[in-house]
């Protein structure tokens, strides 16, 4: 069938929920996709970084086929041979104590939040129903309906109440703000360290130790959202060790399964993750040996390729390079490793019309926000095809 008449269908069949680029992809292959018209594009966007160690990577393609036919579910009633390794995995590879798998980004984070509001009753003692946690103007955390009830972004939540109470949002980026919103309930302070569907906004450095500051004084945790910044995504493992902290808890997905899985996770300090008692919360599919497996070779694959150290090294080189383009379109570039941001001028027509023109030149790539471009291949790339991605957009800003 070709793109058109797929997309007809689409349109008929499915919900209206996202506004995709009419591009109609059959395969991907490290950094580059093909169409059902037999077009030839380079991903630029890497599924939101859920793509990190690229498409269909031959490793995790392998281990997927073999558990497949070993061992998929056996949901955590019973155990499986997978799980424990991929527990005992992760906390080395990133010094956290403790490991609650999930399987979306959002399970994760709702997973976080009910972590730290039962620390707050249990080992904190704040009287019951009293918890709050604060988060940040242009959060994105996902899309459950707590989530969204935080969420600053009116189309996120139109419609979608009432919402759940217990949250404070304060100005990214500014302390001050965030001083004076801490109280004795204050139980979480959850951020992103670079907000990614936000805008690639960077907060100044130093922030976080701030943060942490606060929060010890304040004896509330400091949980970082790391499913789109970290595992490599911005230069270093986690977005966070630009900075001297050492976070209670984490949350990871994404490329915690190179895409070929939904996998994700909460990661945390042993008194964190000890409030969890049997029945307290759980997942069917979290933890299945399937899901463990992949992970485990994800895992694998950005130490052993040294994917956070590519990341640093091509995004420097990138963006270096985007700064030397001459554009009235172009307001800045920012960015830490492979997660840029092209920030467009108001009057440049949205971000929309630029994406759209690329497509026809053969990079896919998304407008986060109405005036930013977001730049963020899997870290597999290589500079020739940094560079034939660079001669794309310069064409573009120059002539459109
Ligand atoms: C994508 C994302 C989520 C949500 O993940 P899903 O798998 O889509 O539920 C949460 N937080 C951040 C920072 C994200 O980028």
């Amino acid at each position: 069938m070709t793109s058109k008449e797929l997309i007809q269908i689409e349109d008929k069949y499915g919900a209206h929920n996202y506004h995709p680029l009419d591009v109609v992809i059959t395969r991907g292959q490290g950094v580059w996709v093909y169409d059902v018209d037999g077009n030839k594009y380079l991903d630029f966007l890497s599924a939101y970084s859920a793509l990190n160690q690229g498409h269909c990577h031959p490793r995790l393609v392998a281990i997927m086929k073999e558990q497949a036919e070993k061992l998929t579910l056996t949901s955590r009633a019973f155990r499986n041979d997978q799980l424990p390794l991929l527990c005992r995995e992760l906390c080395e590879t990133t010094g956290f104590d403790r490991v609650l798998p999930m399987n979306s980004g959002a399970e994760a984070v709702e997973t976080a939040i009910k972590a730290a509001r039962k620390w707050g009753y249990k080992v904190k003692g704040v009287e019951k129903d009293k918890a709050e946690i604060i988060v940040f103007a242009n959060n994105f955390h996902g899309r459950t309906t707590t989530i969204v009830g935080f969420s600053t972004e009116e189309q996120y939540k139109d419609g979608f109440g009432p919402f759940t109470p217990g949250f404070k949002v304060v100005e990214y980026g500014n302390i001050e703000a965030l001083r004076q919103a801490m109280t004795e309930n204050t139980v979480a302070v959850l951020i992103e360290p670079i907000q990614g569907e936000g805008g690639i906004i960077i907060p100044p450095q130093g922030y976080l130790e701030q943060i942490q500051d606060l929060c010890q004084e304040y004896n509330s945790l400091f949980i970082l959202d790391e499913i789109q910044s970290g595992l490599g995504r911005c230069g270093k493992l986690f977005a966070f060790q630009y900075e001297n902290v050492q976070p209670d808890g984490v949350i990871i997905g994404k490329a915690l399964s190179g895409g070929l899985y939904p996998v994700s996770a909460f990661l945390a300090k042993e008194e964190v993750m000890n409030v969890f008692n049997p029945g307290d919360h759980g997942s069917t599919f979290g933890g299945n040996p399937l899901g463990s497996a992949v992970a485990r070779e994800a895992l694998k694959i950005l130490v052993e390729e040294d994917l956070p150290q590519r990341a640093y090294e091509m995004g420097e080189y990138f963006v270096e390079k985007l700064r030397t383009i001459r554009s009235p379109h172009i307001k800045g570039v920012r960015g830490k490793g492979l997660l840029i941001g092209l920030e467009l001028v108001a009057k440049a027509g949205g971000a929309r019309r630029f994406c759209e023109a690329l497509e026809k030149e053969g990079l896919l790539c998304k407008e986060t926000h109405e005036t930013v471009i977001r730049f963020a291949p899997p870290l597999i790339i290589t500079k020739e095809d940094l560079d034939w991605a660079f001669d794309k957009i310069k064409r573009i800003m120059e002539t459109l």
